[in-house]
């Protein structure tokens, strides 16, 4: 059976009795209208998913070559409106968030009015502190319920928000904190992972250091570390709060629909990360209508989505589409092996979950200890299984498919950046069947192209190509924050009139997207495209292989060699007999072009703290250019480049 014809279609039936969308016509009938009628299309979804002060003007405007883009301008509203007060009426009492915390015992269930409540408070706090709107505000948090309150108390104020991932350094909190002219830090003492009380605030203090125009750091008390705050300019945020009166009210900043909401750094898996700018109206429709639509989700239904609130997929999926839409979700503090590798699966069971969204990093590595911890739990309120950052192997998508969700639950493979703020292919569980590795069809909407070597949208099924977005979408980003040439340049410039993603993709016969992986990294051989995705995911299949990743270094005849970087399961042990088998493996699986030159065994691999591999700087070590790694501010654990280096198999 090849990739492209594996199917599965078993969640159908049952899909098609309720859901938003039902088969293939409806979809293909909604779809046709929101690309040949945009304006139509969604301004009667603003209509329903959105609460405005004031209806737009103009539903679209743009220009791709000046990357310039407006949605709904002329129109007033305001995003913690959108997810908190219009909710009151009527859901008040519904629970928002069950908060789990890293240790299972310590929990929390928050209705919408405890975060209506709060956010107001915490809003007043913020106008106390001189926070006024336009204004912007770092936020460095564990996953802790001051988190999302921080991200709407902002946006209730008009401020700009800029969430940096608490496991980041202090250099990365300190350019970002330059980078976007943050005055306000909201931080904690620490947060706990995995059992163990975590230092946060040691890192804020060494930002600060770097960083004399902030005037405030409010601090949450996480673990009772009992730390000394610097007196004028250093605040704890229960002091703070308790000066509010407890029914305070701060009303919404009328916001214009194109009024930043916030800024958020990419992953750095390419380059220096950059400061994406989403909006206050486009990004929280695009975002509550493909949470509603992409996981099929119904108001008694809960969704868990594992992401960190620190990444765009934690902004879109478990803040603002969620709440916008009133549904129930799940913020987990913890780590996927603490107190054991079945945590998720014990949360799944614990709040009776109906669609759960995850990468496939994490993925992979549950699937690595074997299927004893999922087997251990109730996991049958499943009903839909999400997946986004990188693709996902078959191998691994089969695990998934089996072991979770039972063979009954889709895959929803949702393909998307921080740039485009929410879900741009994705399947959707009540139109079609899923295959392992495709990310199915567009988005409402989304009119993708994939385009050849010339810029001539490619001829035939299964040809690779850059993929591109013909059309604006109401969730795009804006502007790199402070540099809008950055933002014409990178996603503008590459193919005149369009948007230009960065990654390679394919279309199948069925009409199926595959993501083959990052244009920078496809590796030519000879004159032969090979995508990093095709080549890992063949490795993958091997039964003593856990996670590898392929980039290409200069070679003296092909042009392009194969360097594999293979870290193998618990119980399988390094061998040239085994490399042997994984250089056939792959030939057997792709053809003999895919002859891999280089197989070196590792522990680790280089990956950004979201958890992807970053190829680049495995390019520069399997070249030997270990001087030139480039930007790794991003890099989850810098002590693997140097096991990398020292057992690098040369190559001269
Ligand atoms: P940077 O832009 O700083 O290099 P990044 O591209 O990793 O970092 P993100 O916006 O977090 O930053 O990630 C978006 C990218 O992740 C996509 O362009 C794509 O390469 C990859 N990706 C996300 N979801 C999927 C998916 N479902 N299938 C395949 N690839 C995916
Ligand atoms: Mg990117």
């Amino acid at each position: 059976m090849t990739e492209s014809t594996e199917v599965y279609g078993e969640h159908l039936a049952e899909f098609q009795k309720t859901a938003y969308i039902k088969g293939m016509d409806e979809y293909q009938k909604l779809y046709k209208q929101s690309v040949e009628d945009p304006e139509g299309f969604w301004a009667q979804q603003a209509e329903k998913y959105l609460s405005w002060e004031k209806k737009w003007d103009q539903v679209l405007d743009y220009d791709f070559t000046e990357a310039r883009i407006s949605w709904f301008s002329g129109g007033v509203l305001n995003a913690s409106y959108n997810c908190l007060d219009r909710h009151l009426d009527t859901i008040a009492d519904k629970i928002a968030y069950y908060w789990e915390g890293d240790n299972p015992e310590e929990t929390k269930a928050v209705t919408y009015k405890d975060l209506y409540t709060r956010v107001n408070r915490f809003a007043a706090v913020l106008k106390n502190n001189g926070v006024k709107k336009g204004d912007r505000v770092i936020i460095y948090m564990p996953m802790i319920v001051e988190l999302p309150v921080s991200l709407l108390a902002c946006a209730r104020i008009g401020a700009i928000h800029s969430v940096v991932f608490g496991g980041f350094s202090a250099d990365a909190i300190a350019n970002r904190i330059k980078d976007c002219g943050a005055k306000v830090v909201i931080t904690a003492d620490g947060g706990y992972r995995g059992g163990k009380p975590v230092s946060l605030k040691d890192n804020v203090d060494k930002a600060m250091e770097k960083c004399p125009d902030v005037e405030t750091v409010i601090v949450v008390n996480r673990t009772d570390s009992g730390i000394p705050l610097k007196p004028g300019k250093e605040v704890w945020w229960h002091e703070e709060e308790e000066k509010t009166a407890a029914d305070t009210f701060v009303a919404p900043e009328p916001m214009d629909a194109e009024d930043p909401l916030f800024i958020l750094y990419t992953s750095g898996s390419t380059g220096k990360p950059k400061g994406v700018v989403h909006t206050h109206a486009g990004y929280l429709l695009y975002t509550a209508i493909t949470t509603r639509l992409v996981f099929d989700l119904k108001d008694d239904e809960v969704f868990w989505c594992t992401a960190d609130i620190g990444w765009i997929t934690g902004h879109s999926y478990i803040v603002y589409g969620p709440l916008c839409c009133g549904l129930t979700g799940v913020m987990f503090e913890g780590v996927p092996n603490y107190p054991d590798f079945d945590r998720f699966w014990a949360i799944v069971e614990k709040y009776r979950i109906n669609k759960f969204y995850t990468a496939p990093t994490a993925i992979r590595a549950l699937a690595r200890e074997g299927e004893s911890h999922v087997e251990k739990h109730d996991l049958s309120s499943l009903s839909l299984l999400g997946t986004v950052g990188e693709p996902i192997n078959p191998e691994a998508w089969r695990w998934y498919y089996k072991n979770v969700g039972k063979s009954r639950c889709p895959i929803i493979d949702t393909w998307w950046q921080t740039e485009t703020g929410g879900h741009m292919l994705t399947p959707l569980p009540g139109v079609a069947p899923v295959k392992p590795g495709s990310c199915s069809f567009p988005f409402f909407g989304v009119d993708p192209v994939i385009l050849d070597d010339t810029g001539e949208p490619v001829k035939f099924p299964d040809e690779e190509g850059l993929l591109c977005i013909r059309k604006p979408w109401p969730a795009m980003a804006r502007t790199v924050y402070g540099d809008h040439e950055r933002f014409r340049e990178t996603y503008f410039s590459q193919v005149p009139g369009m948007y230009f993603t960065g990654d390679a993709a394919k279309k199948d016969a069925d009409g199926y997207y595959w993501i083959i992986g990052r244009i920078d990294d496809v590796i030519n051989v000879s004159g032969h495209r090979l995508g990093t995705a095709e080549l890992e995911s063949a490795l993958v299949l091997h039964p003593s292989v856990a996670e590898a990743a392929v980039v290409g270094f200069p070679h003296p005849i092909k042009g392009q060699g194969i360097y594999a970087f293979v870290i193998l399961k618990a119980n399988a042990t390094a061998s040239d007999a085994l490399k042997k088998e994984l250089v056939g493996q792959v030939r057997n699986e792709i053809g003999p072009i895919a002859t891999l030159d280089i197989v070196q065994f590792t522990d680790g691999l280089p990956k950004t703290r979201s958890g992807k591999i970053m190829r680049r700087i495995l390019k520069k070590i399997s070249a030997g250019k270990l001087d030139e790694l480039g930007d790794t501010s991003t890099i989850a654990d810098e002590s693997v480049i140097d096991k990398l280096v020292e057992n690098r198999v040369n190559i001269e």
